[in-house]
């Protein structure tokens, strides 16, 4: 592996789950996922293998997609010199739920789930290791990362979303004050962002796919094909006039992660981190710990 670059120190590195990942390795994580017989499965059963392949990559494709949102509050905190309250990485995290949820559509409400989802399988396989540095650390644990999106959900429509709260043991009494949650949140970034997307010249965005070989491959076309790279970009083209050109740049990393570099106004998404949702999503058994909502 090539020496770790500067933007790397400079980056937000996004995940904890990530840095367990390289303690441990995926073949530990799909072991003890194995072992602990937790996640989905009795659906998964049913399904032919085209049909579980296809829901393989949209569970990843729809992890990565929260991790890009929570890319892009990074960059929007650093461009327009957002004001934050409390952590960047709480903050980021709430901003792209907000983000998902004012598209109010069924895609967008699946790709919560499985944010959420993704949180509480990496909770669970690494929950057992969690020392002081999990708690000194930038980020909420991952299961409080997931029972966030979901609160959200909850708080932003009770009647949409209540189905995923229960099934994700959120209990009723917290549920209810899930809506003044939401409401702050969303009166925040209203005002924050409001007229954003009124001025002329709009965000210049590119995109690269680096062509990779290997194991990485499937992953890489995978990512490619989703769209969703291209949905952020659109998200920032359509809503933000951004002073500085912005990079959105997918490629082989040597570890699974995702960054935002304030020196090159660049979002790297590394394809690794896509084949690990995929293995997080093929590693899954039936049990209750993460239910299907
Ligand atoms: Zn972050």
């Amino acid at each position: 592996m090539t020496p770790l670059p500067r933007w790397l120190l400079l980056a937000h590195v996004l995940i904890t789950r990530k840095l367990a990942m390289r303690r441990f390795g995926p073949s530990f994580a799909i072991a003890l996922l194995v072992c602990l017989g937790l996640g989905a499965g009795a659906a998964q059963g049913q399904q032919t293998g085209a049909e579980r392949q296809a829901r393989v990559i949209e569970f990843a494709a729809n992890n990565s997609l929260f991790v890009l949102y929570h890319e892009m509050a990074h960059l929007l905190v650093d461009q327009l010199g957002l004001p934050v309250l409390g952590r960047e990485e709480d903050a980021a995290d709430n901003m792209a739920s907000w983000i998902l949820l004012n598209k109010g559509t069924p895609e967008a409400g699946t790709a919560l789930t499985d944010a959420a989802r993704g949180w509480l399988l990496s909770g669970l396989v690494y929950g057992a290791e969690l020392d002081d540095s999990d708690f000194y650390g930038n980020h909420s644990l991952d299961r409080q990362r997931a029972f966030q999106i979901v609160c959200l959900m909850v708080g932003s429509d009770v009647e949409a979303y209540t189905s995923v709260a229960n099934a994700y043991a959120i209990d009723p009494g917290r549920q209810d004050t899930c809506p003044d949650d939401y409401r702050l949140v969303n009166r925040s970034l209203g005002k924050l962002l409001a007229g954003r997307d009124r001025k002329k010249s709009k965000t210049r965005v590119e995109v690269s796919f680096q062509a990779v070989s290997g194991a990485l491959r499937g992953p890489a076309e995978a990512f490619e094909a989703s769209g969703v790279f291209e949905q952020v970009a659109d998200e920032l083209r359509r809503n933000y006039s951004l002073r500085k050109p912005v990079q959105l740049n997918a490629k082989r990393c040597g570890e699974a992660n995702a960054f935002y570099d304030p020196d090159t106004v660049e979002i790297i998404f590394c394809y690794e981190m896509m084949q690990d949702f995929m293995a997080l999503y093929t590693s899954q058994k039936p049990g209750k710990a993460v239910p299907l909502p």
